[in-house]
């Protein structure tokens, strides 16, 4: 039985094959039948128990749902967003590191990989295996980077703690791929229903999810030590502790108004009472204190502004967001929320296909950002995108190389969107290096590694195109997707060799790729071999 895909299970209803409808029921019957065991009864062991389920079999079932998340439609690669959160969870990993909670066994076991899912609902979860979920909507209602670093040291901890283990072990003993397959159920009716604005199907969704959730919720214990040791690890990472009390604070209103439905994670962390007295304790919090205890970032106003653009919100909004930038009391707004406006401004302007508009906001924005170093460079970058998405690449060069006086930008996002303006204006010879040396140190980089095979395809050089295919589907772990380009480049190998053909063998590529062949082979039959046991078990 394969996995479904979140894709069909989150195909609305009405248009929704039987054999999926299927699928979804019989999901939710499982769970129903599963459900009454009062799991906590018959001895969920205390926190500090022994784990049963071991690192290298969550390991596998997170890899077995990473997989069906990377080919997501709504899984979202945007080098800009991606490189923002990054920095904040990198600060998050060290500092679980230095407290102890991110041991080495399973810092070097477990995956540590956080996904952004286009979704405008406001969710953020922890998945087996240590992979992570983030939807654009959680990021677009954030005042403060800290806010959002205490809502990721909460999830971090749940997997530090091994909570995940306990709950797969504990609650019952179904097979890896039936609990892949309810955790990927669970996921696909907890989007919000975008696709067609049906309320109806919405409430579906929701209630599936629901039933679906109990099995994987975790304890009110496992979630008051995530939000105690969350706690530690954002603030040790350097984080404001306001950004934990204003969070709450955002979640709580927002249960006030019962709006439950576009924030699933309301359902899966409900502010009970221990929870808020917990938090209420651990600094002086007042409910009723006055909002904007956190000043606004400029750079943190802008990569907000973009989760809401990339949330794909409708022309309406969009509409309206570019218009918002014309309103006269822009002056009179703090330059952290000018930022944002603008840049909201520009990225909708370019997402409405309005270059001119789209160009225009975006130089008010770089000039409103001058003297704020990240937050220029991140509307530099801005201007970037808008100058490829009007097809100059010319202009976009231009506005990569950094201004008289500032550091020359070394991100990623910078060195994937210098990749693009080289492949657009034909020079991707310059650029090879840089990206081949990123996928060196960095080969679970599958963006970095389609960036390097279109250079490569541009430099007609197609063997180590296809090689570089190849690795970018190894490192969304589809090896299956990767077997057939180590195919296509061996065929190339031996259609081509001894001057056969018209292209050139480098015998030392040709050698790399019959090992890296052989070793993905492996990977292969390790999987295949996997669904078989699973099958059977
Ligand atoms: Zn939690």
């Amino acid at each position: 039985m394969p996995l479904p895909s979140l894709r069909r299970a989150a195909a609305p209803a009405g248009r929704r094959p039987r054999l999926r409808q299927a699928l979804l029921v019989s999901l939710l019957a499982l769970s129903q039948v599963l459900a009454p065991t009062p799991a906590r009864a018959q001895g969920l062991p205390g926190l500090g128990d022994a784990v049963d389920m071991g690192v290298g079999a969550e390991r596998r079932l997170g890899d077995s749902i990473a997989r069906e998340l990377y080919r997501d439609p709504d899984y979202l690669e945007d080098p800009v967003l991606d490189g923002y959160v990054d920095a904040i969870w990198q600060k998050l990993l060290a500092a679980a590191r230095t407290r102890g909670e991110l041991t080495p066994e399973l810092e070097e076991r477990f995956a540590w990989e956080l996904m952004i899912g286009r979704d405008r609902s406001v969710n953020a979860f922890a998945l087996p295996g240590g992979y992570f979920g983030l939807h654009t909507g959680l990021i677009a209602i954030t005042g403060s980077r800290d806010e959002l670093a205490s809502v990721l040291g909460h999830e971090l901890s749940h997997v530090t703690q091994r909570h995940i283990a306990r709950i797969m072990t504990t609650q019952n003993r179904q097979t890896p791929m039936l609990l892949a397959a309810m955790i990927l159920g669970a996921l696909a009716a907890s989007k919000s229903g975008r696709s067609s604005g049906d309320l109806g199907q919405a409430m579906i969704m929701g209630g599936q999810a629901m039933a679906m959730q109990k099995q994987l919720d975790f304890s009110r214990d496992m979630e008051r030590e995530a939000d105690r040791i969350g706690y530690g690890v954002m603030t040790q990472a350097g984080f404001a502790p306001q950004g934990a009390a204003l969070m709450f604070e955002r979640l709580q209103h927002a249960s006030r108004l019962n709006d439950n439905g576009s924030y699933p994670y309301l359902r899966s962390h409900p502010l009970n009472s221990e929870r808020i007295t917990d938090m209420q304790a651990r600094f002086q919090f007042r409910a009723d204190a006055p909002r904007g205890g956190l000043p606004l970032r400029a750079d943190h106003a802008m990569m907000a502004a973009r989760a809401r653009v990339l949330g794909r919100p409708g022309v309406d909004a969009l509409r309206a967001w570019v218009r918002a930038a014309e309103a006269g009391d822009l002056a009179q707004q703090s330059a952290g929320a000018r930022a944002g406006t603008l840049y909201a401004a520009a990225f909708s302007a370019a997402q409405l296909n309005d270059l001119p508009a789209a160009r225009t906001a975006a130089a008010r924005l770089r000039e409103s950002t001058r003297d704020d170093a990240e937050a220029a460079r991140l509307a530099r970058l801005l201007s970037v995108e808008i100058e490829l998405m009007g097809r100059n690449p010319q202009a976009a060069q231009a506005l990569l190389a950094p201004p008289p006086g500032a550091e020359p930008d070394r991100s990623r996002a910078h060195l994937l969107l210098a990749a693009q303006v080289a492949q657009a204006t034909g020079q991707p010879g310059p650029l090879i290096p840089a990206l081949r040396d990123w996928v060196a140190v960095r080969p679970k980089d599958a963006t970095a590694w389609r960036a390097l095979a279109g250079l490569y395809h541009a430099a007609n050089d197609p063997l180590r195109a296809i090689r570089a295919e190849a690795e970018a589907n190894v490192a969304i772990l589809d090896y299956v997707g990767a077997r057939d380009r180590f195919k296509a480049a061996q065929d190339l190998v031996r259609n081509n060799a001894g001057g056969r053909g018209p292209v050139p063998i480098d015998h030392y590529e040709a050698s790399i790729i019959d090992t890296r062949a052989r070793e993905n082979e492996v990977k292969v039959k390790e999987q295949a071999e996997e669904l078989r046991q699973q099958e059977r078990g």
